[in-house]
């Protein structure tokens, strides 16, 4: 049988693991888990790429325990904006939207965007409406919003009003996937609603292409999570495949480089999934963890959080 692989990542602002209860945490890990297992489902249907990364991150924008779809960040109006994106690695078409204040699932909004080809990218209003023309599923504001996000919002302020750093989940954090299916193909998907109490209207890498999403065939996929401003000025996911076409590093050696040392000088919180032509998944973060998971050529699937990998059953 031909090989797949994928991988997912629910963003690298994971707190210190004191600081969830452990139901929280597996929770989380039930997320990730379900994620992995409906991207494999579309890998092992015979499906494309594309459908897995998008059946994957569909999941995790459903969970409340990550930074995208329902359980979104909140900017420094209290207003949720999300921003969304997906490559298809085959083409390299793509599709992204930005600052949704409605669409329930934006990844199925920025696929939509790919497949009707008029435009790769649509922001704002714009891209709410052309996901209802497209009968895409929205949302009122509330359905977006958690406590915890309340919680990190009123967080933030206070360390803004004081001059202190918050953490790394108040802060941010991201989904994606990165997928290689039966016909050799590569995909990538990312969606996120940026980091608390961003200015509104702020614009993160997720739905840039070759910045917080990319996919090459032959070459790689990669999804990112971290500062975005960094990713858009590295143009990280572009920089990983560069390094691995031209200078024939190996997709370990590629994203390492950039998460723990490229970006190391500017102090921010980055990590990464990538996943190369034969399958081989990585996934580096400078955090005290990330949400991530992935399926090997093989068929063995793990989730994590910090440094401890748990097999599971899909
Ligand atoms: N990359 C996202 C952004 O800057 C946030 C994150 O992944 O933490 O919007």
């Amino acid at each position: 049988m031909a090989k797949i692989a994928l991988a997912i990542h629910g963003g690298c602002g994971v707190m210190p693991e004191d600081s969830m209860t452990q139901e929280e945490w597996e929770g989380a890990r039930r997320d990730l888990a379900a994620a992995l297992s409906a991207g494999y489902a579309r890998l092992k249907a015979g499906d494309s790429a594309v459908d897995a990364v998008e059946a994957a991150v569909v999941v995790m924008e459903d969970s409340p325990h990550f930074n995208a779809g329902h359980g979104a960040a909140l900017n420094e109006n209290g207003l949720h904006e999300l921003d969304a994106s997906i490559m298809d690695g085959a083409t390299l078409e793509a599709g992204a939207i930005s600052a949704s204040r409605a669409i329930r699932n934006p990844v199925k909004a920025a696929r939509a965007l790919m497949e009707d080809g008029r435009a790769v990218y649509m922001t704002g209003p714009a891209a709410d409406r052309f996901a209802e023309v497209k009968g895409l599923q929205v949302e009122p504001q509330s359905y977006f919003t958690t406590p915890k996000r309340v919680g990190a919002l009123e967080a933030m302020r206070r360390h803004a009003a004081a001059g202190t750093d918050g953490t790394e989940n108040e802060k941010h954090g991201t989904v994606g996937a990165v997928a290689l299916d039966a016909a050799g193909h590569l995909a990538a998907a990312t969606s996120t609603g940026g980091y608390t109490n961003k200015p509104e209207g702020r614009v993160g890498d997720s739905p840039i292409i070759g910045a917080g999403t990319y996919a090459r065939d032959g070459v790689c996929a990669v999804s990112g999570t971290g500062q975005g401003e960094f990713f858009i000025r590295h143009v990280l996911g572009h920089e990983v495949a560069s390094r691995i076409a031209y200078l024939k590093q190996d997709i370990a050696t590629a994203a390492d480089g950039l998460i723990n040392h490229d970006l190391a000088p500017h102090r921010i919180g980055a990590g990464l999934v990538a996943i190369d032509a034969q399958g081989v998944a990585v996934a580096p973060y400078n955090t005290p963890g990330m949400f991530r998971g992935w399926v090997t050529p093989e068929g063995h699937a793990f989730v994590a959080t910090h440094d401890q990998i748990y097999e599971i059953e899909l």
